[in-house]
This record gives structure tokens, sequence and C-alpha cells, in this order.
């Protein structure tokens, strides 16, 4: 098969190992920065790269940077046109980027996410607000954020107030939710490939870091999920049409809450905490098909 791999970091630790694993096996892999595509729609849809109008691959695997979201959906879309096997769909891959768009879709197929509350623009009643999630300790966070930005911890009122009295004025879209104490700083990162659960590993932030993401330091142990889990974490793949999904979950006195979503999952940490070749389990799902 010839893949496109769609990264603007052809030397990332994920770009890297999906290189590899689908070169060991024997196909033909080209990194497209996703960034350098032009789309020409018309009568005959093409895709122009650096003055050349690309090949047509057997499949695509897209690594969408969440800054380049609007870019990077154009060119999936295009490709779709040209009816190109893709891992992730546009569609997917807008229905993961959206925080609140992900946790309707996901409330809407009975899947337990945390209580969470979004404000009409002009809200300022900042008590009542919140008191939707049920008061201090909340979390705020900005919709469109990653890696833990945008994403804060609010134990003091006025604080909250004079967060959300900011993010107001500089019309961010924002959500408010109910905080998991009892997660103390630990989530779970469920590894989706093709319907199946391949890896696992729980998230622990750094001492006095409510936020566990690998990015902010937080640490990676394997782990077996429970039967709940893993049934959500297929499942909220799938409803979010993704085909290799990174799913967040919190560990809630009531049970596992999914948090979010993520279309381009890393592997660098959850492979090196699980040993788990993950990049060839992507490269096999694509064969199966
Ligand atoms: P991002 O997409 O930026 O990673 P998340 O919503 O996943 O944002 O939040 C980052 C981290 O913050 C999570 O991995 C989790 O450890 C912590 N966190 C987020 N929301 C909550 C919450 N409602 N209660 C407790 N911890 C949370």
């Amino acid at each position: 098969m010839l893949i496109f791999i769609l990264s603007c970091h052809s030397n990332s630790y994920s770009t890297s190992r999906l290189r590899e694993a689908a070169r060991n096996k024997g196909h033909r892999v080209r990194i497209i920065d996703y960034m350098q595509c032009e789309l020409n729609i018309g009568f005959e849809s093409h895709i122009y790269y650096r003055g050349e109008v690309l090949e047509k691959p057997d499949y695509i695997i897209p690594r969408i940077g969440s800054s380049a979201t609007f870019h990077g959906s154009n060119v999936l879309r295009q490709f779709e046109m040209m009816n190109v096997k893709i891992v992730v769909f546009a569609e997917g891959l807008l229905n993961s980027r959206d925080k609140l768009r992900a946790s309707q879709n996901m409330v809407y197929n009975n899947i337990e996410v945390p209580k969470t509350y979004f404000p009409s623009p002009n809200q300022s009643n900042f008590e009542y607000m919140i008191s939707q999630v049920g008061g201090i300790p909340l979390i705020v966070k900005l919709l469109e954020g990653t890696q833990g930005i945008g994403v804060f911890l609010m134990d003091n009122k006025n604080e909250a107030r004079q967060l959300l009295n900011k993010l107001n004025k500089e019309n961010t879209n924002y959500l408010l939710q109910e905080y998991i104490a009892e997660s103390k700083g630990m989530d779970v990162r469920a590894f989706v490939v093709g319907g199946k659960v391949v890896a696992a590993m729980k998230r622990i932030a750094l001492n006095g870091e409510f936020r566990s993401n690998i990015h902010r330091g937080g640490r990676g142990e394997k782990i077996v999920l429970s039967e709940r889990e893993e049934y959500l974490a297929v499942k909220t793949a799938k409803i979010l049409k993704l085909d290799v999904a990174g799913v967040d979950i919190l560990q809630s006195k009531r049970g596992p809450l999914v948090l979010e979503v993520n279309s381009s999952p890393g592997l660098e940490g959850i492979e090196k905490c699980t040993h788990i070749d993950i990049a060839n389990a992507i490269i096999e799902q694509l064969e199966s098909n």
C-alpha cells in the first residue's frame, strides 16, 4: 500500500514510529506536511503539494495538530472526495476537537461525562454559573484547549469570578465542569484502534498539579481496564467516528466518566510505559480494511 502520514513534524516520535511500522511491513510511506497542501476543488479535485499534484494514496493516517484543525479537516475532506481510505475522517476530527460538542454527543449516546455547563455569551451572573456545577471547587475549560493548557481548577469563588469575567471580556468560549476531586490528579488513557482497546495507562499528575497530561509532567503506568472502562472507551471512539482514538476517563465515585477524546493521540508516553507496539497495531488495522 501507499500510505500518507499527514504530519507537520516528520521526526516526532509518533510519526517516526508509524513510518517505521509501515515500512517494516513492506508499505510505501510518505510524510505529507498538510499545512503545505493546497486544495483544488472543481471538476477534477486535486491536492497540490510543494508544486506537484499529489498522487492518490491507498490510506491516510492523519496526525493533525490541535492548532491546525481548520486547515487539517479541509485537507482530510479533500482526500475523502478522492475516495481515499482514512483512519480519522474530517467529521471524527471535528467531533473530537470541540469539547462541548464531544460531550453532547457522548451524553446523547448514554456515555457518562462530568457534569458540564455552557453559559450563554452574555451571562454575567457568576454566582448562578458557579452553582450550575455544584459550586467551588470547579473546573473552567477553554473549548479548544489541549495538553492541559486552558484547564483551570478554581477553589476560590473570587478567583473564579475574576477568571470568568476576563474570559467574557475576551469573548473566549469556555465551559464549567464539576471537579472530580476523588480522581486525585489521575486519569486513564485508553488507546482504541479499530474498535478495540490495544493499550491503556493511568496518568498520574505531578505533586501539587491536578492535570495528569504527560505534557504537564504526568507519568504513565500500565493498567488493565475494568470492563466498564473498556466498554466506554470503545463506544466513545465509535460514536465519534474515530478508528484511532485516545479516550480519557476519570474514575469518579459514581463510576468511570469520559473526559475527552483525542483523535491524534501521542504514541510515545503510552508505548514506553506499556511496551505495546501501538504503531504496528495501527498499520495492521489498515491492512485488515
Ligand atoms: P486537555 O484536552 O487540555 O488535555 P482535559 O479536559 O483532558 O484537557 O484536562 C486535562 C487534565 O485535567 C485531565 O487529564 C485531568 O487530569 C484533569 N481534569 C480535567 N477535567 C477534570 C475534572 N472535571 N475533574 C478532575 N480533573 C480534571
